[in-house]
């Protein structure tokens, strides 16, 4: 079992997508385990992205993430981390598989609607950014044992 944090950035939200991207989440049978609306300060977001801070984006990465409020998750279940991001798709959206929501709603590299977590590490570094423990919801999905099978 793992979890993972998944960010509908800025794009997202302003463009009417928060409900879209939850929903293929949800229907993947992933379970929410956290759930908030942000407006980030630009120290968190360069905590949150810190391991790209060399990167010649990372100026606009940070500018763009701190422009208009993001919504934060924590989803859990078996392989949560390379489930969530199968569903995202491929960081550009151009070679974002189809069906995936990067493919299927953005156009642009940057505002390419949704964050993922890439390792389980990772996803515990920046849980612990974007939530406090008591945040994080334990419970069990009526559907789960369905869901995750043998999974779980
Ligand atoms: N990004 C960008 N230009 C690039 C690569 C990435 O603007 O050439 C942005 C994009 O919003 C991406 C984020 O930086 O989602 C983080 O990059 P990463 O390589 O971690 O991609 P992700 O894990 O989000 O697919
Ligand atoms: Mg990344």
């Amino acid at each position: 079992m793992e979890r993972t944090l998944v960010l509908v950035k800025p794009d997202g939200v302003q463009r009417g997508l928060v409900g879209t991207i939850i929903q293929r989440l949800e229907q993947r049978g992933l379970r929410l385990a956290g759930l908030k609306m942000v407006r980030v300060d630009r120290a968190t977001a360069e905590r949150h992205y810190e391991p790209l801070k060399d990167r010649p984006f990372f100026p606009a990465l940070i500018d763009f993430i701190t422009s208009s409020p993001v919504v934060a998750m924590a989803w859990e279940g078996p392989h949560a981390v390379e489930a969530a991001r199968q569903t995202m798709g491929a960081t550009n959206p151009l070679q974002a598989a189809p069906g995936t929501l990067r493919a299927d709603y953005a156009l642009d590299i940057q505002f390419n609607l949704v964050h993922g977590s890439d390792s389980a590490e990772s996803a515990a570094r920046e849980l612990a950014i974007w939530f406090r423990p008591e945040e994080l919801v334990s419970w069990t999905r009526a559907d789960e044992d369905w869901a995750f099978g043998q999974s779980k």
